[in-house]
């Protein structure tokens, strides 16, 4: 087992507000939310940042887009932003790849976190 945050979430050993979970990706409300509504998607696979996708393992990432899509449905938000922090230098935290989900916010830059 990773020392992980996010693993130790997907393992049921740390508490989230779950959105969504299935065998590939889980979502989950971020602690610290940034806009009125901000969830992460991770992959359940521990993938330390977008820099270590490879074939193996890129598929996972249309899913999360589709996970996406789907809960900001059913949250029934239409417009959101979906940001990705790969390595420290971009403010990266947690080394367990996620998308953070945006929505409610007046978005007036291009980036907001
Ligand atoms: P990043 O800076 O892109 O690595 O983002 C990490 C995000 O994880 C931050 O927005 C944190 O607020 C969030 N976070 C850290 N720990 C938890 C947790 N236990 N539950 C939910 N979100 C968390
Ligand atoms: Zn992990």
């Amino acid at each position: 087992m990773h020392d992980c945050i996010f693993c130790k979430i997907i393992a049921g050993e740390l508490p989230s507000k779950k959105l969504y979970e299935d065998d590939r990706v889980l979502a989950f409300y971020d602690i610290h939310p940034a806009a009125p509504v901000h969830f992460l998607v991770v992959p359940k696979a521990h993938i330390v940042s977008a820099a270590e996708l490879n074939h193996e393992t890129e598929s996972v990432v249309g899913h999360m887009f589709t996970v996406i899509a789907r809960v900001t449905k059913a949250l029934g938000i239409s417009d959101y932003r979906v940001c990705n922090n790969c390595g420290e230098g971009a403010g990266q935290v947690v080394f367990h790849l996620h998308f953070h989900v945006l929505s409610g916010a007046p978005f007036r830059q291009k980036c907001l976190l």
